[in-house]
């Protein structure tokens, strides 16, 4: 039975599926094996026009958490890094959408609505990922706008980026607790520097970069946001999108029970089929259980979202969703590898890529600690 799901959310479903099978699975290997980013997916998914799915109709979006869940399920099931693509284009425009003025709006987001421009996002320093008030590049007030001097690492899709979203610290407040602004910076700009990508584990097609600011000069009116209260308004909107990070673990453990169920059909041993185990369907059986139950949580929160739900409430139930969805993703891929045997070790199979892919999701976005953090002072509250 659908979860609720309206005509809209179905049809998005239902072509993703199909597209995905036809023409994005067959890549899915390749853009893990080669670490290549997957300009044809990227193109794909432009002719698609999802790129807007999260976001109002003004921007040909469906406006609809749940949907935009659902497109991310259904590509990750297949190819996690081409459902990353959806959402490293998501993060910058939710940004935009929340935090920038008008001028910002009217230059950005029609390029990013339809895939003519493509952005990234950047939080992450060498000395702080989780405890983000612990960043240390600074944007200095001067004539005009804002001298960037630090660097970053981990900012994913930097390398084809035309704009990044770049949060530094200002004002006289240099300790931990300084007042921190988002800007936009172009890869133009002088002195700024996209450093090699890193060698990855998991999430190879998307390469995830350093940037290096020496003495950039940001113009004014590309700081998000009032002063020192752009990095609030920014944060609280992509907090809205956490049930996306869900939705690919979802998608994951899905992709990974698919093969694994294919693969122990096929696979004979003492005389049967490997399926025909007893220990074999139960394992099976709870991988369903568990990518059930995370489905479930992820469309709830999605739907809260697009019910209105805010604050402390969906902070939790964000958190329960994000922390569920991806630690099922782990504990799914990494049963789907042992029911592959020795071929799960194998690259020649797709099904070690799945349990790569899944340990990158227990990290980003908040790692699962920080989540249990949210979930546990909402609880002792
Ligand atoms: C593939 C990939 C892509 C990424 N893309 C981006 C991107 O585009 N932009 C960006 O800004 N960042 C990005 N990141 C960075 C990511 O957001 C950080 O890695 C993440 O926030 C964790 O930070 P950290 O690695 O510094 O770990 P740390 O914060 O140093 O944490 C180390 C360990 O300590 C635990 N820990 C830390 N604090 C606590 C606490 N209070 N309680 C309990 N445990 C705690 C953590 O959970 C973790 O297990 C990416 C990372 C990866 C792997």
């Amino acid at each position: 039975m659908d979860f609720e799901f309206n005509d809209e959310q179905r049809e998005v479903r239902d072509l993703i599926r199909r597209v995905a099978a036809d023409k994005i699975a067959p890549r899915a290997n390749e853009i893990d094996a080669t670490a290549e980013y997957p300009h044809d997916m990227f193109a794909l998914l432009k002719e698609l026009g999802l790129f807007t799915l999260p976001f109002p109709a003004e921007f040909n979006g469906a406006n609809s958490m749940l949907s935009a869940c659902i497109a991310v399920e259904e590509l990750a099931r297949v190819c996690y890094n081409t459902a990353y693509l959806l959402v490293v284009q998501w993060t910058p425009f939710g940004a935009i959408l929340a935090g920038g003025t008008d001028a910002q709006k009217q230059r950005y987001l029609p390029g990013l609505a339809s895939g003519a421009l493509r952005a990234a996002f950047s939080l992450t320093e060498p000395q702080s990922g989780s405890d983000v008030a612990g960043i240390q590049t600074r944007g200095e007030r001067c004539e005009g706008g804002y001298r960037l001097n630090g660097s970053k690492i981990w900012c994913t899709n930097a390398a084809n980026s035309d704009f990044i979203v770049v949060a530094a610290k200002s004002g006289e407040d240099k300790s931990s607790r300084g007042v921190i602004n988002f800007f936009i910076v172009e890869p133009g700009m002088k002195g700024f520097e996209v450093g090699a990508k890193e060698d990855k584990m998991g999430a190879r097609g998307i390469p995830s970069c350093a940037l290096f600011f020496d003495d950039v000069f940001v113009p004014e009116e590309n700081r998000l946001g009032p002063e020192g209260e752009g990095f609030k308004i920014v944060m609280e909107a992509l907090n809205l999108s956490r049930p996306i990070i869900g939705a690919r673990g979802v998608g994951l453990a899905q992709g990974a029970m698919d093969h694994a169920a294919d693969f122990v059909k096929n696979r004979r041993a003492f005389g049967q089929q490997v399926s025909d185990f007893q220990g074999v369907r139960w394992m099976l059986a709870d991988m369903a259980i568990q990518t059930d139950a995370a489905r479930n949580l992820v469309y709830k929160v999605a739907a809260a979202v697009d019910a209105g739900v805010r604050g402390p409430e969906l902070a939790s139930m964000s958190a329960i969703a994000k922390c569920h969805a991806t630690d099922t993703a782990m504990a799914v891929a990494e049963n789907a590898v042992q029911l592959f045997g020795a071929a799960g070790i194998s690259n020649e199979y797709p099904i070690n890529r799945y349990f790569r892919d899944a340990k990158v999701l227990q990290i980003v976005e908040g790692t699962n600690q920080i989540q249990r953090n949210i979930i546990s002072r909402a609880l002792l509250k």
